[in-house]
């Protein structure tokens, strides 16, 4: 490439995209079609089904490996550049053997067994023998025993989080009046076990009192190994143990096998040359805890029906370089997102307009008689938004104008706890480098093996595509460095409301 025309600016961004295989062209692509076509409903629902249909997708499993190499060549189909596998290093961890017996002090003859499932990146044990306690408990001590502990996922009232915590709200149907949402997350969020390792327990039984029957729960995934094994049970298995427990003293005994070691997965990257010298980078993750339709094929199969469109225009239609960003190793507490976001620091902070994240087009579910059952509606969307009106404005404009109902625009900093500096998804990683738009449902079965293909809302699908579009082309004129000139720090100087003027 000869670049003595070239301004300081550019210059600066060929050497800082030096370092970013993907980011490095910015040469046009193929000739492109007069009128772009839209990846249709039908279209994006097959890339997901192909997707979930490979088995259960943890990090640097034969199914996430195939995904990887499907949207490597998918990638390369839609005609974008520097088709990039770049390798992280992930834990990966796959549960193969494990049991939980239980009996009363002194009568070792009448084992009760109870089913159960491992909790993720606990430790092994062979035939681990302690007394139960249950915790916490006023004046219960677990140290040196096996600590058991209910856990219940978090319910909001979402009248509370529209009038509290979101600085803008699209709810025609008044809907977030009475709705309230049961997250994936307990109180605990990835802390699961730790307090009771903190005070000594040698094991960990969690019961979920989940609205559903599940024992299943793929959480922790921050890949820290716990030194303690620890099983959740169901609820009825959970309730069925506290009777016995009230019944005297029990005695347990946990065995647990399972491979948990460093492997390597990989993020996927392409890249489109814009009319800029700047980049909007789209993005989301590949791998999931099980086959995984909504958490996340779906936002994979949204940044494809992206990098499909975009990839069909002319470059001198795309206001920026864009580059597609499928993140591996979110399972592993956000490996893909951690490599990124530290080999790209200048460039987050120089370069990108905006980075636009798109997890989980989700159908709400109801509990029926202990099963998930999906409803027609969507979960309640969340959009976390950097503190930039103009950024906020083009994703309110675009959110009414797709008639995305149940969507909430949210501070990227102050949640879910005040002080909080990252947004609670994997725009955490680029915030505050480049403004950033995270879309994200949060269903209670994010990580549970029911987040099947019938769990993704179909009618999402087109509009969201449709609504990041106009944000992109929203940012058509604006530079990473103007961009950043409109940065407030909250409280936003004017609320906004209602929907803004086209
Ligand atoms: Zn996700």
């Amino acid at each position: 490439m000869t670049i003595p025309s070239r301004t300081i600016g550019a210059l600066v961004a060929v050497a800082v995209l030096a370092a970013c295989g993907a980011c490095a062209s910015l040469q046009s692509p193929a000739p492109s079609a007069a009128t772009p076509q839209l990846a249709s409903s039908q279209q994006v629902m097959d890339w997901i089904a192909q997707i979930e249909a490979r088995g259960f997708r943890r990090p640097a499993y034969p199914a996430d490996a195939w995904t990887e190499q499907w949207l490597r060549e998918r990638l390369i189909e839609f005609g974008l550049q520097n088709v990039t596998l770049d390798p992280i290093e992930v834990m990966r961890w796959e549960p193969q053997q494990w049991s939980l017996q239980v009996w009363h002090d002194g009568d070792a003859d009448q084992v009760l067994e109870l089913e159960s499932w491992p909790v993720p990146l606990s430790a092994g044990a062979e035939a681990l023998e302690g007394e139960l306690v249950l915790s916490p408990q006023p004046g219960a001590h677990v140290a040196g025993k096996i600590a058991v502990v209910g856990l219940e996922l978090m319910a909001w009232p979402q009248a509370r989080m529209r009038d509290k915590v979101a600085t803008w709200a699209y709810d025609p149907a008044g809907e977030l009046d009475t709705l309230t949402q049961v997250l994936p997350m307990s109180e605990r969020f990835q802390k699961i076990m730790d307090p009771e390792i903190a005070a000594g327990a040698i094991g960990f039984i969690g019961i979920l009192d989940f609205p559903w029957e599940t024992d299943r729960y793929y959480n922790p995934y921050d890949a820290r190994p716990r030194p303690i094994p620890g099983l959740y049970l169901n609820r009825a298995n959970g309730e069925r143990l506290k009777a016995f427990m009230a019944e005297g003293p029990v005695h347990a005994r946990i065995s647990l096998r399972r491979l948990q070691a460093p492997a390597m997965s990989h993020n996927v990257m392409g890249s489109l040359p814009g009319r800029s010298d700047d980049w909007v980078v789209i993005g989301s993750h590949h791998d999931g805890p099980w086959n995984s339709a909504v958490e996340d094929a779906s936002g994979t199969a949204l940044v494809l029906a992206q990098a499909y469109y975009w990839s069909q225009l002319p470059q001198e239609q795309r206001p920026h370089n864009m580059l597609f960003l499928l993140n591996g190793g979110h399972m592993s507490g956000g490996a893909g997102l951690h490599h990124f976001a530290e080999t790209q620091k200048d460039f987050l902070e120089r370069q990108v307009v905006a980075e636009i994240h798109l997890e989980h087009a989700a159908r709400e579910a109801r509990a029926v008689d202990g099963k998930l059952v999906p409803t027609d509606k969507p979960e309640v969307r969340w959009w976390f938004t950097s503190f930039i009106p103009r950024l906020e404005q083009s994703v309110a404009r675009a959110i009414c104008k797709e008639r995305l109902e149940r969507s909430l625009i949210m501070p990227v900093e102050g949640f879910p706890s005040p002080g909080r500096k990252h947004p609670p998804t994997d725009a955490a990683f680029f915030h505050p480098s480049a403004p950033i738009v995270s879309f994200l449902t949060a269903p209670m079965y994010l990580f549970d093996p029911a987040d099947r293909l019938d769990m993704v809302h179909e009618p999402s699908l087109l509009p969201l595509t449709r609504a990041v579009i106009d944000i992109v082309n929203d940012l058509d004129g604006v530079g990473a460095a103007e961009i950043r000139e409109g940065i407030y720090a909250p409280p936003r100087p004017q609320k906004m409301s209602g929907c803004p003027a086209s």
